[in-house]
């Protein structure tokens, strides 16, 4: 048989960094090393009790069958009440399409919106699965620089970029891999100038509850309709709830971009399954309980962040500010570089085999010369994986 050749879109991706690091870090636990995995973003909590049952509520109440594409009506009522209670968002239901998780409301949405040769912004550093589905659709990323402004992405730096064929934004915030937070009035002023310019916006809100105080959640779900309609919002359960691998995310967007949305949808996973939408929209329903469980696991990342960013700190050759939101620490390790670390992927590297420590390369974030560390993992593993990190890159 002839050698297989892969599609050119396909080939047009690279695989998932995050994923791979992951992996990586559960093969080597597989074959009984003793790894700490600070690698991919998944919260180290269990989902909280009462969704697991209200799952299997769903599953015996003979929920087992196709939902519509777009998700049950049910789910999609409860994200417009849940967005009005929360934030005062005024939302109606062909507005809402239920998806499996944040990535697929991405694709989704990119890919109903985008056509060949069409430019896509992307402020640096992003989260790897962006420009990897730009490139899917064959529009051109055009990255925006954004370490002058500690990452943080302003308007004046939208506009600079703006360009004749620019037809989407990709915003994330709070940010991953950074941390950091766009402030409120910022955003708005973002998102006001591209619906003045007739550009697109994919929010990507997966860490929206996670924003640490001063740090506000601010919702792009809020903005007035006619702002709105150059707007998707990708929103997850799976950092939320814990519950990343229950693959569960919705998009709100004007009814034609969701109509399009769910129509590529219908042809691909159909719709996410069906009692865990059931699940989530009850959960949803039960305001005060999810925002308890929410709010605990927001203290304890808080707690774990107040602990480790000093101590990173305090690691010969790297630097690290104070994150926002989300729970991953940036690490400048560009202090490390030189004959011995020629990269970040070096220092990587490093961590992995003389510590087995694995962390998350800059790199695949458009950022070579950092590290990404997530802290959704307990005190015990921060605080063992810093006493090593001390060792392995002491002075001298
Ligand atoms: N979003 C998480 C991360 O960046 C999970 C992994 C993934 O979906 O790529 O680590």
């Amino acid at each position: 048989m002839a050698n297989f050749v892969v599609s050119e879109n396909v080939a047009a991706m690279h695989g998932s960094s995050t994923m791979i690091a992951a992996q990586m870090a559960s093969e080597m636990r597989a074959k009984g090393i003793d790894v700490i995995d600070l690698s991919v973003g998944e919260p180290d909590f269990d989902t909280p009790e009462f969704i697991k049952n209200l799952a299997i509520e769903g599953l015996r109440s003979g929920l087992t069958k196709y939902t519509p594409a777009a998700g049950l009506a049910k789910f999609r009522q409860s994200i417009v009440d849940f967005y009005a209670k929360e934030f005062g968002a005024q939302l109606t239901p062909n507005e809402i399409a239920a998806s499996c998780g944040g990535k697929q409301a991405l694709f989704n949405a990119a890919c109903s919106l985008l056509d060949p040769g069409d430019e896509v912004l992307i402020p640096k550093p992003y989260w790897v699965t962006f420009p990897e589905i730009v490139h899917f659709c064959r529009a051109t990323p055009k990255y925006i620089e954004t370490e002058a402004n500690d990452f943080v992405l302003t308007a004046e730096m939208v506009k600079a970029a703006i360009g004749a064929n620019t037809k989407l934004l990709i915003v994330n915030s709070p940010n991953n891999p950074t941390g950091r937070v766009i402030p409120k009035d910022e955003l708005i002023r973002i998102i006001e100038l591209c619906a003045s310019r007739g550009v697109y916006v994919i929010t990507d809100e997966c860490y929206l509850f996670f924003a640490y105080p001063p740090a506000e959640p601010f919702s792009s779900a809020v903005l007035p309709k006619d702002v709105r309609e150059v707007v998707c919002v990708a929103g997850s359960f799976s950092k939320t709830f814990a519950m990343t691998g229950w693959r569960i995310g919705y998009t709100i967007a004007n009814p034609e971009w969701t109509k399009a949305m769910v129509k590529l949808q219908s042809h691909s996973a159909t719709h996410p399954t069906s009692f865990v939408q059931y699940a989530c929209a009850q959960a949803l329903d039960s305001f005060d309980q999810t925002k308890a469980a929410v709010a605990a696991m927001t203290v304890e990342y808080e707690r774990r962040r107040d602990w480790l960013i000093p101590e990173l700190n305090n690691v010969n050759g790297f630097k690290c500010g104070m994150p926002e939101g989300a729970f991953y620490a940036f690490v400048d390790v560009r202090g490390l570089l030189g004959e011995k670390f020629p990269t970040s992927a070096a220092v990587a590297e490093s961590l992995l085999k003389e510590a087995h420590i694995v962390v998350t390369d800059g790199e695949g974030f458009g950022a070579d010369g950092f590290l990404r560390i997530s802290y959704a993992t307990s005190m015990e593993n921060l605080k063992n994986a810093v006493k090593q990190m001390r060792e392995l890159f002491a002075k001298g």
